[in-house]
């Protein structure tokens, strides 16, 4: 693949310049870019270049390369593993031992690659877990970050320390980020995180030499600016108060809202309901499962059947400040509420909250403010 554009070396796989063109203008909308854009990135693409890749796997179960590699799409896992030349991938790669070595040692002398990141670090049993030729994780994370122009950690254990850092954190767990302070990196979470977004990320970076811009947790914003919860399907059964109660229930068989379910899609920032999973086959809240915040920090402390804090996260438009059940508002809560005064009212959210409200167990204090982080 030496010497091919992005464009020349998809077409070795049989990808035709329609489904070429089809790719960038989806790049295109995923990146969030006017339609203009897509020639852009078609133009950046054709260009010859090959952008080596150094991919590390630390504590994790290999989740995210496999959600690349099960990948059908045209052109995403070619344009991620034969264009991009991944030098090198402990999972995937055929060489071992010194000739693998060698070869990172090579990419990481010669510098100017990305640098992927699968797994949370372990720091703990004196460097012990996840070593290599003699090398702590930290160190071998370190190493390879020392030449590259940016660090990408894909999926929530590299990004925010995942499941291995979960209390009791056996194996002192720490996300990517712990360590590499002195260049970008870019969040990818998700649980796996979402190949589409890895690809988008790398077309960005291809076309305008930059990673695309991110909110404050290191997450890209074209994938990561809105919560589930504003986009999803079934946002409408929230706001008439139509909600699935048992798994197998009248509301689950016609698809109402699943916030009693445990759903966290309103406290959950990711591209879910617009890109799906498995070529947007499908996503969790589409085949009937509540989300699971799987691209938030501590995610797996939420407890996947614990319902979202509204209180702390829904917008304000979405409830009024109108006819709530006066026994659920303390001081703290008029005076915030009078914070936000002004907000326009929504009769939908009225009617949502007082169905949250008047149902069973433990209805919910009226959320107060938008706390994106
Ligand atoms: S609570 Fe979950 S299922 Fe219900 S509308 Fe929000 S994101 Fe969708």
């Amino acid at each position: 693949m030496n010497g091919l554009s992005i464009q020349q070396a998809v077409a070795t796989q049989g990808v035709s310049r329609r489904d070429f063109l089809k790719f960038c203008s989806m790049m295109a909308g995923v990146l969030a870019m006017p339609r203009g854009y897509a020639d852009r990135i078609a133009n950046a693409l054709a260009a010859p270049r090959r952008t080596p890749v150094i991919w590390l796997e630390f504590q994790d179960c290999a989740g995210n390369s496999e959600a690349l590699l099960r990948s059908s799409r045209p052109t995403v896992s070619e344009l991620i593993l034969d264009v991009l030349s991944v030098d090198y991938h402990e999972t995937i790669m055929a060489a071992a031992g010194e000739q693998a070595e060698d070869a990172k040692q090579a990419s990481i002398d010669a510098g100017g690659y990305l640098l992927v990141v699968e797994g949370s670090i372990p720091t703990g049993a004196d460097g012990a877990y996840c070593c290599i030729a003699g090398k702590s994780a930290i160190q071998l994370l370190e190493e390879a970050a020392s030449n590259a122009v940016a660090v990408i950690a894909i999926g929530s254990c590299a990004a925010f320390g995942g499941v291995p850092m979960t209390s009791p954190n056996p194996t002192g767990a720490a996300p990517v980020s712990s360590f590499v302070t002195d260049k970008p990196v870019l969040n990818l979470p998700g649980c796996p995180m979402n190949p589409v977004n890895l690809s988008a990320t790398v077309v960005h970076f291809l076309t305008f030499g930059e990673l695309p811009a991110m909110d404050d947790l290191g997450r890209p914003l074209f994938a990561y600016g809105s919560r589930i919860h504003d986009n999803c399907p079934r946002r409408g059964h929230f706001d008439a108060g139509e909600f699935t109660v048992a798994w197998g229930d009248e509301g689950h068989r016609k698809g109402w809202c699943l916030y009693k379910m445990g759903c966290k899609g309103p406290v959950t920032f990711h591209n879910c309901p617009a890109v799906g999973y498995n070529d947007n086959t499908s996503w969790p809240i589409k085949a009937g499962h509540g989300c699971i915040a799987c691209s938030e920090p501590n995610f797996w402390e939420l407890g996947a059947y614990n319902r979202a804090d509204l209180q702390k996260f829904a917008p304000p438009a979405t409830y009024a400040p109108v006819q709530l059940p006066t026994q659920k508002v303390d001081p703290a809560t008029v005076g915030a509420i009078g914070a936000v005064a002004g907000i326009a009212v929504g009769a939908a959210g009225v009617a949502a909250y007082k169905a949250l409200s008047k149902s069973d167990e433990e209805a919910p204090a009226p959320p107060v403010g938008n706390t994106k982080k």
